[in-house]
């Protein structure tokens, strides 16, 4: 009998903690220029994709993750036309701002040219329908160098990237949360992808320390998502528009049909509310933010 290759999350080693997936079969794995790179089916999750040893994205629960960094930040804001993806090489969250008719482009912004490459070819149902709609931009950039130089403004700016490791780190600083600041519009939102505040609290308050010295609202809301393992996600938010993350339920519901109602599978207008919520441990430490 073949042994299984088990394949081991190791973001959490320093804490002791190592998450492992029994292997199916390895479907791709490189060393790309950027990072360690392999796709492999799981029986129960699919196809995973893991980064440097971080899982970015399972086809069994992609859903949970880029709905919530989508629908949260475009349902709140209502008339977002131009919407930047820093990072976001599987599509999955450039997907779900293509639903949104209001949006007339999305830009993404991604380092690695063989993550997009790959996407393409192992996760159609994402990168698919993505590379055929028109309102689609891919740039293939530093996100950091894209944000600090572009001409373009933007509604909602998204950051889909990596932990904060190799060339994810500087999507973590001060210096770019201020370029984005630099290219959102009046009233626009930032959202973040922002770790799992039970195994990384610093990177949260960081974040929302850095944030709150350049905009007027900052915090974040949750969502578990499986694969993330430790809990609650944290998605950062920053905003000048305090009244984004206060809009009413039926606001919210109402602009989900005016979009045409599209079907969701984790999103949904209570769920959007109710995210906002903190658990009292989170909540500390957006507290303790400076
Ligand atoms: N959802 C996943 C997560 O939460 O861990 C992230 C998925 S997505 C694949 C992350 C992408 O960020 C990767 O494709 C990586 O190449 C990209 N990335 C990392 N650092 C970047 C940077 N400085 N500029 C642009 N893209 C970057």
């Amino acid at each position: 009998m073949t042994c299984k290759r088990w394949i081991a999350e190791t973001l959490f080693e320093s804490l002791g903690v190592r998450t492992s997936f029994a292997v199916e079969r390895v479907l791709y794995e490189t060393q790309t220029d950027h990072q360690h790179l392999v796709l492999f089916e799981h029986k129960h999750f699919g196809k995973v994709l893991m980064l440097d040893g971080a899982t970015q994205v399972t086809t069994r629960d992609e859903f949970i993750y880029h709905e919530m960094m989508t629908h949260v930040p475009l349902f709140a804001h209502g008339q977002a036309r131009q919407v930047l993806v820093v990072g976001g090489g599987d599509c999955g969250i450039a997907k779900e701002v293509l639903k949104h008719p209001t949006v007339e482009r999305v830009t993404q912004v991604e380092i690695d040219a063989s993550v997009l490459a790959f996407a393409k070819e192992h996760f159609p149902e994402m990168a698919g329908p993505v590379f055929a709609d028109q309102r689609f931009r891919s740039v293939i950039d530093d996100g950091m160098r894209y944000a600090a130089e572009t001409d373009q403004e933007f509604d909602a700016i998204i950051v889909d990237s990596t932990d904060p490791q190799g060339p994810g780190a500087v999507l973590f600083t001060p210096a770019f949360h201020a370029a984005c600041k630099r290219c959102l519009r009046p009233g626009g939102v930032l959202v973040s992808q922002n770790g799992v505040p039970f195994f990384q609290p610093d990177e949260l308050l960081a974040s929302i320390g850095s944030f709150r010295r350049l905009f007027a609202d900052a915090g974040c809301y949750v969502a578990a998502i499986p694969t993330y393992v430790g809990g609650h996600m944290a998605m950062g938010w920053a905003t000048d528009d305090s009244n984004l993350r206060h809009v009413p339920r039926e606001t919210i519901a109402a602009r989900h049909q005016a979009a045409g109602a599209f079907p969701t599978r984790y999103w949904t207008p209570e769920v959007h509310q109710s995210a906002f919520a903190l658990p009292r441990f989170i909540a500390d430490i957006v507290d303790r933010a400076r």
